[in-house]
């Protein structure tokens, strides 16, 4: 524990001391008649510096007065266990009523001694953090003007929010459908993607108002102070009637107990519970949806992704090549570009570059004009922002990333794609892309036929080569010591794979339905999956034309969907 500094020492009974004062005040004029106002006018002041003193208790009212005023005011009691330590952090003195006639006594001094000390604990350990903003002051509440067309790319993720915008605006026709609607959406994705710019057209379409605030808004301060700011939070928005609420790096708030360090965190888990608890006070009516982002997903406590709660996961990724073209073709619009400025070109020398970085790309760009008095931004302009972006973009960003990783990712992700053409044509691949995604390396999707009752022997095995097959390119295109980390994923699943068509489906030619384990299962996986693997080269060797064409075609577009994989088949 840290010993407190003389300063502080003095601090604290200069405090009681005035406390004393303030207190004998209190008494005096407690006769008076007190004038009402509303808890959050109240908090205001108290935010704003205008609160002298209180007197916090267990009536139904409170009572304060501010500096500068003789007269007495009245709030409502929140009955806040929390909300002494709040005031005397923000500089308000604090009585506690009924205890007036020991004045005289010690014992009150003695205890508020006691809650200075514990202030002061807090407050350095917060290394003096704003002592107190109950209202949502930081949040920022604004009607957008913002709306689906500031959003560029990001195509899919805009289609699995449209109807969220309907929902907003007409609640009632989908209740009487008895349709449960999403109340909370996660977006997920690496930062400057577009997360809140595209909550802010969700609310801007919907045209309703935008709540926004940040999860650490929430547990930066003290325990209780986070729970009653969520719930001022959705108080406000309910007065609003409709409204989206964005709550930005939900992860400071809603990290898995695991992931979370220092084993339990009490503020954080009210203030988890007390989110889960509005979010569940939803009528399904109301008009209001909350959006959380975080960059990772994987990283969040179930209980927050159950449904009823945000039960809709978005993927806000980076951008691919058209995405990054019309990014920045949006953000050149309004700019004296000249026309020698390539978009197309641009965007293709920006792979891994998010759109917070192109927008800053041709802002720097427009600045680089400015300065050398220029009518309009030219070539020069834009390569010299260029390396400035890239220098102030930290290594995490990816965009240094080296052409031979991108090859890599290129041949990795079209092994998978190929194998399951070839294999499982009734499966349909998606998309394919190497824009690195929150859940990997590279970026494959593969859709399942959906409700399958059962697999067949056959089934399986074709499905842990394709899986496989992402480590098979690495190997027969670079060489087995070459291969790379980005398989890492792949091997749990095919290990999961095989073990249940050893252990539990009884499918190995070798041990057959004996539903063993231990060792002679072990090594019986080893063999089938080696044996999996041994195929999955082989195919990828016999096919390394149609390899070749898939990773070139990634390599230029970065993102193949459906359509073009067959083409490049076909
Ligand atoms: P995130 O919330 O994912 O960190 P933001 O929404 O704050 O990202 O994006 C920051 C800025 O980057 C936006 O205000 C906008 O100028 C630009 N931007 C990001 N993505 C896009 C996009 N898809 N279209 C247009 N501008 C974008
Ligand atoms: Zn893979």
């Amino acid at each position: 524990m840290k010993k407190l500094g003389r300063k502080q020492i003095f601090g604290i009974l200069s405090a009681v001391v005035a406390l004393g004062v303030a207190a004998a005040f209190f008494v005096h004029d407690s006769a008076e008649e007190a004038a009402f106002v509303p808890y959050t006018q109240f908090v205001e002041w108290v935010d704003e510096g205008l609160v002298q003193e209180v007197a916090v208790g267990e009536a139904p009212v409170i009572a304060f007065r501010l500096h500068n005023s003789e007269n007495a005011y009245e709030t409502s009691n929140p009955r806040n266990p929390g909300l002494t330590e709040q005031l005397l952090l923000a500089g308000v003195d604090v009585v506690e009523q009924g205890s007036f006639a020991g004045i005289t006594s010690l014992l009150p001094f003695v205890f508020l001694g006691g809650i200075f000390f514990f202030a002061f604990r807090a407050m350095s350990k917060n290394s003096g953090k704003g002592a107190m903003a109950l209202n949502v002051s930081a949040s920022d509440i604004s009607q957008s003007d913002v709306n689906f067309q500031s959003v560029a790319g990001n195509v899919e993720a805009k289609e699995m929010v449209a109807d969220v915008v309907d929902f907003i605006k007409n609640p009632d026709k989908y209740a009487r459908y008895g349709a449960r609607m999403p109340r909370g959406m996660i977006f997920y994705g690496p930062p400057g993607t577009g997360k809140t710019l595209m909550a802010r057209a969700i609310a801007g379409e919907a045209g309703v108002p935008f709540f926004a605030v940040s999860g650490s808004d929430f547990v930066q301060m003290y325990v209780g102070v986070g729970a009653s700011r969520v719930r001022e939070l959705f108080k406000k928005a309910r007065e609003a009637g409709r409204a989206v609420i964005f709550i930005d790096e939900i992860d400071a708030v809603g990290k898995t107990r695991a992931s979370g360090g220092n084993g339990g965190n009490d503020e954080r888990d009210q203030t988890l519970n007390a989110l889960l608890t509005e979010m569940s006070g939803f009528s399904g009516s109301e008009g209001i949806v909350v959006i959380a982002a975080t960059n990772r997903l994987d990283t969040l406590d179930e209980a927050l992704l159950r449904p009823g709660r945000f039960d809709r996961q978005v993927e806000i990724a980076l951008p691919d090549l058209t995405g990054r073209e019309s990014i920045l073709a949006a953000h050149a619009k309004g700019k004296p570009m000249e026309k020698s400025v390539n978009i197309s070109q641009l965007a293709k020398q920006t792979v891994y570059f998010s759109g917070a970085m192109l927008e800053n790309l041709l802002n720097e760009a427009a600045i680089n004009a400015a300065k050398s008095g220029k009518e309009t931004i030219g070539q020069n302009e834009v390569d010299t922002a260029f390396y400035t972006v890239i220098a102030g973009s930290e290594k995490k960003d990816r965009s240094g990333i080296k052409e031979q990783e991108r090859r890599i990712t290129a041949y990795h992700e079209s092994g998978h794609a190929l194998a399951t053409k070839l294999l499982s044509p009734e499966n349909s691949v998606a998309k394919i892309t190497i824009i690195p995604s929150t859940k990997g390396a590279g970026g494959f999707c593969l859709n399942l036929p959906p409700d399958k009752m059962y697999y067949t022997k056959s089934e399986l095995e074709r499905q842990a080569i394709s899986l496989l097959a992402g480590r098979a390119a690495e190997e027969v295109i670079f060489g087995e010591e070459n291969i790379t980390t980005g398989a890492s994923n792949d091997i749990q699943r095919v290990n999961a794979l095989v073990k249940d068509y050893v252990t539990k489906y009884g499918m190995s030619s070798k041990l057959g339905l004996a539903t063993t384990t231990g060792e002679a299962a072990d090594t019986e996986c080893r063999e089938v999956i080696s044996n999996l693997y041994e195929q999955s080269t082989e195919l990828m060797r016999l096919h390394k034309d149609r390899l070749d064409k898939i990773a070139n075609a990634l390599l230029e577009k970065e993102t193949l969907n459906e359509d073009e994989l067959d083409l490049l088949l076909a």
